[in-house]
């Protein structure tokens, strides 16, 4: 029988997947700390005794990870190097009777909604006066604020409702109280994240209240930017774009998935769209905000794209020249609305669709790029790596769009906090320049 090791208890928290398991981590972490324990998340000495795995059951690729994550320390208490092994988030929520039944020698799983469960195993005590108060993983001068859980919304490929339950947003109070406390330590970036953000306020406001959320959250004295993640096009609140034009502290930046384009695939989709009305609120969005950068993610091989409908797609994306665009091959998941469908692009046929896209993103990334040689950005500054100050404008989101590359052997700014940079020159995903220089 292996012996329990005799380190004293150091909870190490592994997060995998999207930003909303990084803040639910956050959330966990604050809990632990309140109860005096120790805590650490994604351990680099990896010697915590008690591992918990936030896993992400997303999609084939990111289910993968999880397993081999859960499999990497379920090896390592064989070993006698971990003494209990907990697994929650997404995965677990999913496939838990599987997972009990494949991987029998994790301690306990979790699912999304079972904090408190979680932390009794830990020797704590879910304490419900710590609105907002989470250990934050990024760095000192961003942070996300989730706005909502789950989603409401009956898209055919996506997995989400089934492991995050309903739309539920978070009162606008909460929000402001957990806001200020960020940015009373410090924190000047605010990512908004949800699976739905514009469904902000439909469950219990009865309305969409996201521009009236947006509106009290830029009151709040530190906080510099906002930025928001997540919308969704069927309904977009378009009161939403008066607040982004006028409140200088909402960043000219939106992301919303927008997954396709083909009148068809979108009706297969269950988005609620057509190919019309998205282009009309791309130009709506454009109209109301002109500099602004949109991002949006694409998903290639859904089942029916034929040759002519990816071509749609692909004409389509030249024609709207996003500034950021991410893109998916179809996962055929099951339990969802489109597992019923025949999932008939073949694999090489999906990369090859997701690489043309990509091919093609990237030439129009270089190309607005280009057009940012010699204007002056106020940037954040993120970190110092190698040579290099990095940071990023209004117009990028942390680890997913393009960052500002200054050279720190000719020059110093402060990591977070902002600068005045004069773009000196670019590529398709990434900006150089050097501070502004001060007129005497
Ligand atoms: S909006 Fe659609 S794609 Fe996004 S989480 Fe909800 S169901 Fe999934």
């Amino acid at each position: 029988m292996r012996t329990k090791s005799k380190k004293e208890n150091k909870i190490n928290v592994v997060t995998l997947g999207c930003s909303k398991n990084v803040y639910d981590s956050e959330v966990l972490m604050g809990q632990l700390v309140a109860n005096n324990k120790n805590v650490v998340h994604e351990d680099e000495n990896d010697d915590g005794n008690i591992v918990v795995i936030n896993t992400c059951g997303f999609i084939g690729d990111a289910k993968e990870e999880s397993i081999n994550t859960i499999l990497h320390y379920v090896n390592k208490k064989e070993l006698g190097e971990v003494d209990r092994v907990y697994v929650t988030g997404c995965l677990s929520e999913r496939y838990k009777p599987d997972l009990q039944k494949e991987i029998p020698n994790v301690d306990e799983y979790f699912g999304t909604h079972d904090l408190p469960n979680l932390l009794k195993v830990l020797d704590a005590d879910y304490k419900h006066e710590l609105i907002g108060e989470r250990l934050t993983t990024t760095p000192i001068h961003y942070a996300y604020l989730k706005i909502a859980e789950g989603c409401d919304r009956p898209c055919s490929f996506c997995a989400i409702p089934l492991m995050r339950g309903k739309h539920v947003s978070t009162p606008i109070e909460n929000l402001v109280i957990e806001a200020t406390k960020l940015a009373k330590k410090g924190i000047k970036e605010l990512i908004l994240i949800a699976q739905d953000l514009t469904y902000y306020g439909l469950d219990i406001y009865k309305k969409r209240a996201l521009a009236e959320l947006l509106t009290a959250l830029a009151k709040i004295d530190g906080i510099e930017w906002i930025r928001l993640h997540y919308a969704f096009p069927t309904g977009f609140p378009l009161d939403v774009l008066e607040v982004i034009h006028n409140e200088p502290k909402i960043c000219n930046y939106l992301d919303i998935p927008l997954q396709h384009i083909n009148d068809d695939i979108l009706k297969s989709m269950r988005r609620g769209t057509s190919h019309e009305k998205t282009t009309n609120l791309i130009a709506a969005f454009r109209k109301s905000v002109p500099n602004i950068a949109i991002r949006t993610t694409l998903i290639v091989g859904y089942p029916g794209e034929t040759e002519a409908i990816f071509q749609e797609l692909k004409d389509w994306v030249e024609a709207m020249r996003f500034e950021r665009l991410g893109v998916f091959a179809y996962s055929h998941e099951e339990n969802t609305h489109a597992a019923s469908l025949k999932d008939n692009i073949p694999e090489k046929v999906k990369q090859k669709r997701v690489s043309d896209i990509m091919d093609l993103q990237s030439q129009i990334s270089f190309e607005l790029n280009q057009e940012k040689v010699g204007q002056v950005f106020k940037c954040i500054i993120d970190r110092k790596d190698g040579n290099y100050f990095v940071g990023r404008t209004e117009f990028d989101s942390p680890d997913v769009d393009n960052e500002v590359l200054i050279d720190a052997t000719e020059n110093y700014v402060q990591v977070g906090k902002f600068a005045n940079i004069k773009i000196t020159s670019a590529t398709e995903f990434d900006l150089y320049g050097e501070p502004e220089k001060v007129k005497s």
